[in-house]
């Protein structure tokens, strides 16, 4: 049974930060939401308050991010969600965006059948994929929304139409984009001044090219989105900076599905984790790191102790190995996705991991059902994306995380968004050593993510945690860490979230400046860490976590600097 909780949403507005305030009487409870930006998070809060449902209120920030947030998430890319009842039921949605038809294993190849720099492709009309978003909002909205499909919209065009204030982050991504030669006129005309440096903190912005296009979805419905003037533009837009046959067609756009798919849920210690299955590698990932640390007791051994992230660490390297060799769009390939979460198969990875030594490198296991004829793929870096999650009056949990993958996508901008650069997450060599990468470009195909919603129940079977994480391939190994924090060291929700990030990276390690771990850099040497980076981890999570009798909302405190306005 779900337990009622009361969280005054006022009370929720008013909270700059991140966690949620005392309760007063149940009947007061209307939900809880956590975004990466306060106004976004505003905007589900409105829609929960007018009795909104969880789904309707992640569309309404899933919109309002694309207004304040223009560099990471929006229409004009793609998502997944996951939904979960207060009695268990887990369903999901995959919004991922689509190659076109026309697109072939060799599309991101150059003339002499080379791979050309990373920014190369992403700067271009090849990387981008047939948005997802509102296709898929609008197959969870028929299915679970309690407003009608305009209100949604409402606090997303206000805010593209009164104007939003560019907050230090928004800054800071508009100056590192600034000498983009590719970056869009449009996007320029609206975030830069004459002189063509980034409008300071503070300036008022305001879209009214994305407040109209807002207003015709909301009143004409998702249709208009993947036909008529819209779709014209944007199959014009991607064409024109498509250097090769191929490019993405106004029927592709129209043949767009979001899907529904079944949860990938697995035990955590007598928790149960559901997150998302492919074309995401993330829930899988989550699953493996989790799985592989079962048999160790990281509470007695502590969340300060250089062992207990040793651990983590050697987890996430074979759980990475599975990843590149296995995991793509099960639509195109065959992913043994039961194989690879199956309890025996975990324990008996786990048995690679030890206390004492690290392995150093990982292989890929042979999971049942697996096909042995694939190479490991490339793995470009990525920043961008956004993780928001929503719990109702209903105890049903939301968690979404939305994406254009790199900061303002593809550079290219129609009807006041950013389009995303989506297909550089495809592997950009098909083959390696003779062998087929599963997740290589084809025609239709949904590229591999990293994105990983996740609903946890505790072990009465109730709600307990809505977690995900934005930063490419960091994003398994964030939503792992908070759920641990949670989970073995009791943590609450901001706190979860701000625990010091470590990570593997092939051989090196990364450790984050600033935080114990760096003067704990000796102990992981001796543990047989050769290769460690020490860096500002580059981590964006959320979460909503449930703590004595009220949810806590958080966002990751490291983000709490470049959102504060002068
Ligand atoms: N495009 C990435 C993915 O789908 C996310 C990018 C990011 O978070 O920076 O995994």
């Amino acid at each position: 049974m779900f337990r009622i909780t009361a969280i005054p949403l006022a009370a929720l507005f008013l909270s700059a930060c991140a966690t949620v305030p005392a309760q007063t009487g149940p009947s007061a409870f209307s939900g809880a939401v956590s975004a990466a930006d306060p106004r976004a998070q505003a905007a589900g809060e409105e829609i929960l308050t007018k009795g909104g449902s969880a789904t309707d209120a992640a569309i309404a920030v899933m919109l309002a991010l694309n207004v304040v947030e223009p560099q990471s998430s929006g229409i004009g890319g793609g998502g997944f969600l996951v939904r979960g009842e207060a009695d268990g039921d887990v369903t999901t949605y995959d919004g991922r965006e689509t190659a076109p038809a026309g697109a072939t294993p060799d599309w991101f190849l150059d003339e002499e059948g080379g791979v050309p720099p990373f920014m190369v492709s992403a700067l271009s009309g090849l990387s981008v994929g047939v948005p997802g978003n509102i296709a898929l909002a609008a197959k969870a909205h028929d299915a679970h929304g309690k407003l009608a499909w305009p209100e949604l919209f409402a606090p997303a065009i206000r805010l593209a139409r009164e104007g939003f204030l560019i907050n230090p982050r928004l800054n800071n991504s508009l100056s590192s984009a600034k000498n983009r030669a590719a970056f869009g006129e449009t996007g320029r005309a609206l975030f830069f001044d004459a002189s063509g440096e980034p409008l300071s903190v503070g300036t008022r912005v305001r879209n009214e090219e994305l407040a109209r296009t807002l207003e015709r979805i909301a009143n004409e419905g998702p249709e208009s989105f993947y036909s008529g003037k819209l779709a014209q533009e944007l199959a014009a837009t991607v064409a024109a900076a498509t250097p090769r046959p191929g490019a993405m067609t106004r029927g592709d756009i129209s043949a767009y599905k979001a899907k529904q798919r079944d949860a990938v849920c697995t035990p955590y210690r007598e928790y149960r984790i559901c997150s998302m299955g492919p074309p995401t590698s993330g829930g899988v990932a989550v699953q493996q790191i989790l799985g592989q640390l079962e048999r160790f007791d990281l509470a007695a051994l502590g969340a300060d102790n250089p062992v207990t992230w040793h651990l983590f660490l050697e987890s996430q390297r074979l759980a990475y190995a599975d990843r590149e060799l296995y995991l793509a769009d099960s639509d195109f390939v065959q992913v043994p996705v039961e194989g690879l979460i199956a309890e025996d198969y975990l324990a008996q990875r786990s048995m690679l991991m030890s206390k004492d030594r690290s392995m150093a490198t990982a292989e890929a296991g042979q999971p049942r059902g697996a096909s042995m004829t694939l190479a490991d793929g490339d793995e470009p870096e990525e920043k961008g994306t956004s993780h928001l999650a929503v719990v109702d009056r209903d105890g049903t949990m939301v968690s979404y995380t939305s994406t254009i993958e790199g900061a303002f996508g593809s550079g290219l901008m129609v009807g006041g968004f950013y389009l995303n650069n989506e297909l550089t997450d495809f592997s950009r060599s098909p083959e390696v050593g003779g062998k087929p990468v599963a997740n290589r470009v084809e025609g239709g195909k949904r590229p591999r993510s990293s994105m990983s919603p996740t609903v946890v129940y505790d072990p009465q079977g109730d709600p307990f945690m809505v977690v995900g994480a934005a930063g490419g391939s960091t994003i398994p190994v964030q939503t792992a860490r908070s759920i641990i924090a949670a989970i073995d060291f009791g943590l609450d929700a901001e706190a979860s979230l701000g625990l010091p990030f470590t990570m593997a990276f092939g051989d090196q390690i990364l450790l984050e400046e600033g935080t114990w771990l760096e003067e704990a850099a000796e102990a992981f040497r001796s543990l047989g860490h050769a290769e460690l980076l020490v860096r500002p981890a580059p981590v964006k999570g959320g979460a909503l976590l449930y703590r004595q009798g009220q949810w806590q909302s958080a966002r990751d405190p490291r983000l709490a600097s470049q959102l504060e306005m002068p």
